[in-house]
């Protein structure tokens, strides 16, 4: 039979021709071939004996049902005795790697749909009509492959350091909860950044931070000028002696953070103290919770007009109040359409916190001024904005509710390096 150049083009690997498409109620099942030629054996050479084809299944990227190519696969035998070889059946790297089941171009295509489209492991086997491990087991070498390829370092200037907890299990049987994530900041020509989450290794330690920066070599480290952080002295000491040309910079998403969690403490302390009991579904400070960790700015009359009956409800309030304009002048230091109006702002906070009667908020000024080089060195080095470490720990947050948890932390590190960027998928890989 002709093999119809239409059929090919739509499986669109060279040299396998389609020879059917059945439609069933269920499936496509696509039939193909190579064309029969002399071979040789791979071992001694001589000229190999035909011994007919057979079928082997393979998982094609399925359309609106799953797709089964059924690859009718040439076998041989090698005539010489004295060769080793025997029998063998044809291989075709571009259809399949060998003993896989999935073609190439569904392994690429699943990829694609776990690094852009929000796409869980479970979701594209029921889709690709195979089970869960047989999808992770052709995905995950590829993964690890790029994953190793340190060309994706390569070019890195603004480097960010965030702990991160993976598991909230039992740590004797799964390790420590904590990872520390390096985050690349680096500013493409127009300014922009464009976070790409780089690694997660095990701990949150000075160890895992120096032992990272040691395994990426003098070249990288000597590349990075702005080394971005949370306040955590371990970090610190790593950057200082990894990085001696970087510059620290605490990273105003950790900042932002810590007012919003001094606002938080002391609502409830004032809400323990004036009610004896823990928020309760009617309490008016409970009623603010949410309006309390939203930025002044963008505030509604009517949450205005909420927040104001909850502070005037009791005087014992106003405590509240003053943490959160406290939590707002730090925000504003950040959002200061000028750095030198923004680093006037910080120094202000960096002046007043740790005077102030409410411990949440003195304490929160001794923080700072512990690190104020650090703090005050984001107005110097040209801002970076909240925007990518935030949008890193989205995306991580997503996949992690996505996929119901992790119980591999090697896979859990693979998918959250895939989802967050920090794979490179241009060109696309090779299935190995
Ligand atoms: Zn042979």
């Amino acid at each position: 039979m002709e093999p119809c150049p239409r059929c090919d083009a739509l499986l669109g690997v060279e040299g396998v021709h389609v020879e059917r498409v059945e439609r069933g109620p269920t499936r496509l099942t696509v039939t193909v071939s190579t064309p029969s030629q002399v071979m040789g054996c791979p071992a001694c050479g001589v000229v190999a004996e035909a011994r007919g084809r057979r079928v082997r299944v393979l998982h094609d990227v399925p359309g609106e049902q799953p797709v089964v190519v059924r690859w009718r696969q040439r076998t041989w035998r090698c005539p010489d005795p004295g060769c080793g070889v025997g029998a063998f059946v044809e291989q075709h790297r571009a259809l399949v790697r060998p003993r896989g089941s999935l073609t190439r171009r569904a392994v690429i295509w699943a990829i694609g749909q776990l690094r852009h489209d929000h796409a869980t492991i479970a979701g594209l086997a029921r889709r690709l009509a195979v089970a869960w491990k047989t999808l992770w087991r052709a995905v995950r070498p590829v993964l690890e492959d790029l994953a190793g390829d340190e060309s994706r370092f390569a070019s890195v200037t603004s480097l960010g350091v965030d702990e991160h907890v993976w598991h909230h299990g039992d740590r004797r049987t799964k390790g420590p909860k904590e990872l520390t994530g390096m985050v690349d900041l680096t500013r493409d020509g127009g300014g922009r950044v464009h976070a790409r989450l780089l690694d997660l290794v095990p701990g949150r330690s000075k160890k895992a931070y120096v032992d990272w920066l040691t395994e990426r070599g003098e070249g990288f480290r000597a590349g990075i000028g702005v080394a971005a952080l949370d306040p955590f002295g371990g970090y610190k000491s790593a950057i200082d002696e990894q990085l001696e040309d970087a510059t620290a910079v605490l990273d105003a998403f950790h900042v932002v953070k810590l007012g919003t969690a001094v606002v938080d403490e002391v609502r409830r302390r004032v809400q323990q103290t004036t009610t004896g009991h823990r928020g309760r579904k009617g309490d008016p400070l409970l009623g603010i919770q949410t309006i309390l960790r939203a930025g002044a700015e963008n505030l509604t009359d009517k949450q205005w007009a909420r927040l104001t009956r909850a502070i005037e409800a009791n005087e014992a309030h106003e405590e509240v109040f003053v943490a959160w304009q406290c939590a707002q002048d730090l925000r504003a230091a950040y959002r200061a359409a000028d750095l030198a109006e923004g680093r006037k702002r910080a120094e202000k906070v960096l002046n007043s916190f740790h005077t102030c009667p409410i411990p949440e908020v003195a304490r929160l000024g001794r923080t700072l001024r512990r690190w104020s080089g650090a703090f005050l060195a984001y107005f110097t080095t040209g801002r970076q904005n909240n925007g990518p470490t935030e949008a890193i720990n989205g995306l991580i947050e997503l996949h992690r509710r996505l996929a119901r948890g992790y119980r591999n932390r090697d896979n859990y590190r693979l998918r959250m390096l895939l989802a967050a960027g920090g794979l490179d998928l241009k060109p696309p890989p090779d299935v190995p």
